[in-house]
């Protein structure tokens, strides 16, 4: 007899009726069951047919099922067995079990959508074993029915038939429900008044279409829509949500609208496709029909396919995009309720919305496809929460609690680390309360509570000063502090599976460096324990400190400080038109007297410069906003850099600016400096001959990329995983780790 253990996502995937399946219809006997760590099968056979089994279940398993391990041990033959039986184990409490993420709909329940003889036949919230929400429904462990908030709808006898049956492709899957039992749409105007309606659905796409902004509630959030060809309509959201540039994301029907978009190659196509659904980046085409309010002045534009059935039978009648955008307002969290979304009522005209509760919020994910690779820049809906490895073993557990913008947090358990989605930024009470609720929900499903607790070094980040509170609050926490750049270069380690020792290329907006200087374009030789910062560019006066990250010109400005001095009020450029005489004079004062002028090394910061030189932004409505403009101007034609030196390993960026500043035309300019920092890398791989290593929100930059990759083949990427700040915790953890190890 044999026992055999696997581990990895495989509660709430239908993995066990898989495997019932599978040993029934080889006529083996045993039984499979949860247990502490994953899924246990017993099975009474020879060892052939035991290997053969498990080839089959690697080879055919369910859809959303991922095997980390399985360990076959022959045991003595304890019971046996007339044939092959599910055991529920009740009470079966397994804390180091995968949550699946959120799946779109799939192709099997689609076809029970539009079918008019199915009794589920437009019914919004269509799911089985294979799709559907999961992680935005679950409250605890284990995943089941009563432990998400389907709980509160009684299955109807059909439904609880097919719930029952392990035959039936509905077996066991918890969000099942019916247009009798499951949840149910509602529909009113901001005044809160109900609009009555023979069909919700069909009323929604009619208001859509005559211009109305209509609030819908998905899977892990709401959406506000509109539609995306339609001038006016995007105007009236922009100045409502008051979102003057920062590009929408566009909904479509399906892969062929998509195309009428923007020309889609087989990765971007695969991807967009996938059960995942994100948010893919892929360059618009020209004669597109999209309104050119929906992602002024850049070339790239953001898709995604309809995802649950509700975005299906919105679209299906509207026949065209939508532009569906998170609904909150700038800095503050993703709305999940109706009270939230009440809150928001000045923005949308009408809201469709349903009486399944979310428990745990859930942003869009967002990715690209660069050079046939896929990165991330937002892991959220349908990968989260994300598994990652634990480069150390370690009895501690610990806490990880990322940086201020585009944060995430992390808990490690044995050698995985669970990173939550994408929280955002740390703006504002209301989003720190947010990060919290995430901190909290990670502690309750699974119980668990931190030994360590590990944050950034920067002393203002509301996450470094809940650490210490966390840590003070509680003498048997242990607080780590991790510097930041050092964390982008462990995240993109890890998930590589690199240990060796490597040249880290931290190219980022700023963070807080050992020093106390604002780093981020940095050279580190590290490996998992240790880094020296072996180069860095040389440091440029930041005006008004961080004030500086949203307004270009301030960094071009101090640039000008420092080659022309005084000369400057006799020049006349793009940057200096963009202040009043009166501002640069302050400025200048600032800038002498080093006032609230901290130094930089940040690589974001020069891609502000030279925007703001070029005359392409001065004043940011968006993060990172100069580097897409910047991409935008990207010319593959030109193959020259400018001239750079490298001395004791500091790269003076003023020698650059210098040349960009004799140059007549902006896409020569754009090009050369794209080409140059791809120089300055290159350099520096060649002089230390490591691995190359990158990380930080610089490489969230296409062209960048695209030139690094062709430059340097074996470059090694933070692939399927983020490089900008949603990296920091999983960095620190690995960090902790390592501090922590368990020999
Ligand atoms: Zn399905
Ligand atoms: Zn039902
Ligand atoms: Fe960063």
């Amino acid at each position: 007899m044999f026992s055999i253990e696997i581990r990895g996502i495989v509660q709430g995937v239908g993995f066990r009726p898989f495997i019932y399946n599978l040993a029934s219809s080889s006529g083996l006997r045993g039984e499979v069951s949860n247990n502490g760590y994953g899924v246990l099968i017993l099975l009474d056979c020879k060892q052939e047919r035991a290997d053969e089994f498990i080839k089959n279940v690697r080879d055919d398993k369910p859809p959303l099922c991922e095997i980390d391990s399985i360990r076959i041990t022959r045991i003595k033959k304890t019971k046996s067995f007339d044939g092959f039986s599910i055991e529920m184990s009740e009470g079966a409490k397994n804390l180091s079990s995968h949550i699946p993420p959120d799946i779109a709909m799939c192709e099997e329940c689609e076809r029970e959508l539009h079918d008019k003889s199915n009794r589920r036949f437009e019914y919004p919230f269509i799911t089985c074993t294979n799709c559907g929400p999961r992680f935005s429904i679950i409250r605890n462990l284990p995943y089941e029915r009563k432990n998400t908030s389907m709980d509160e709808f009684e299955m109807c006898e059909k439904c609880s038939q097919e719930y029952k049956n392990p035959h039936d492709r509905r077996y066991h899957a918890q969000p099942i429900g019916c247009h009798e039992c499951g949840p149910k749409l509602s529909f009113f105007d901001n005044k809160g008044n109900i609009i009555e309606s023979e069909n919700i659905i069909d009323k929604a796409a009619e208001l859509i279409t005559e211009g109305r902004i209509v609030a819908i509630k998905g899977i892990g959030g709401y959406h506000l829509v509109c539609d995306a060809t339609n001038d006016e309509a995007v105007k009236l959201l922009r100045e409502r949500k008051q979102r003057p540039s920062k590009p929408f994301g566009v909904m479509v029907k399906d892969i062929y609208m998509s195309k009428n978009i923007a020309p889609i190659n087989e990765k971007e196509e695969e991807l967009l496709c996938s059960n995942r659904r994100p948010i893919v980046l892929v360059k618009k085409r020209e004669d597109n029909a999209l309104s050119k309010n929906v992602a002024p002045n850049i070339n790239q534009i953001g898709l995604f396919l309809a995802y649950t059935p509700l975005h299906h039978l919105i679209l299906q009648r509207l026949n065209r995009p939508i532009v569906a955008t998170s609904a909150n307002i700038s800095d503050e969290p993703l709305c999940k309720s109706n009270d939230e979304i009440m809150r928001l009522r000045g923005i949308w005209d009408f809201c469709l919305e349903h009486n399944r509760e979310i428990v745990n919020s859930c942003d869009d994910s967002v990715a690209f496809v660069e050079c046939e690779k896929t990165f991330m820049l937002r892991d959220a809906r349908g990968y989260a929460p994300l598994y990652l490895k634990l480069p150390h073993k370690t009895d501690k557990k610990i806490l990880a609690l990322g940086a201020n913008q585009k944060s995430s947090v992390a808990i490690t358990i044995g050698e995985s680390v669970v990173l939550s989605p994408y929280i955002g930024d740390l703006g504002s009470l209301t989003s720190i309360e947010h990060y919290k609720s995430h901190i909290e929900t990670l502690k309750r499903i699974y119980e668990f509570e931190p030994d360590v607790v590990v944050c950034d070094k920067h002393p203002n980040y509301e996450s470094t000063k809940y650490a210490k509170e966390l840590a003070a609050q509680n003498q048997n926490i242990e607080l780590l502090q991790v510097q930041h750049h050092y964390a982008h270069i462990l995240a993109t380690m890890g998930v590589n599976g690199i240990a060796s020792k490597v040249l880290g290329v931290s190219f980022d907006g700023t963070g807080y460096g050992d020093e106390g200087n604002l780093w981020g374009g940095e050279f580190f030789v590290c490996n998992l324990e240790s880094y020296e910062r072996v180069g860095h560019f040389r440091y440029f006066k930041l005006l008004g400190g961080e004030m500086a990250i949203k307004e270009p010109r301030r960094v071009a400005l101090s640039f000008l400080f420092e080659i022309y001095g005084e000369e400057v009020f006799n020049l006349n450029n793009a940057t200096l038109n963009s202040f009043s005489a009166a501002e640069i004079k302050t400025l200048y004062t600032a800038y002498k007297n080093s006032l609230n002028s901290p130094l930089s090394s940040s690589c974001g910061r020069l891609f502000d410069a030279v925007a703001s030189i070029l005359g392409v932004v001065q004043v940011c409505s968006y993060e990172g906003e100069s580097g897409l403009l910047l991409e935008s101007l990207y010319d593959e034609n030109v193959l020259e850099s400018y001239l750079f030196s490298i001395e004791d390993g500091e790269i003076d960026f003023s020698q650059i600016f210098r040349q960009i500043l004799d140059e007549k035309n902006s896409r020569i300019a754009v090009s050369k400096f794209f080409n140059t920092i791809v120089e300055i890398i290159y350099e520096m791989h060649k002089k230390y001959d490591l691995p190359l290593v990158l990380g930080g929100g610089v490489f969230q930059n296409r062209v960048l990329l695209k030139l690094i990759i062709r430059k340097i083949p074996d470059v090694i990427l933070p692939e399927m995983f983020v490089s900008n700040d949603g990296a920091i915790a999983y960095g620190q953890a690995i960090a902790a780790a390592s501090e922590f190890e368990t020999l």
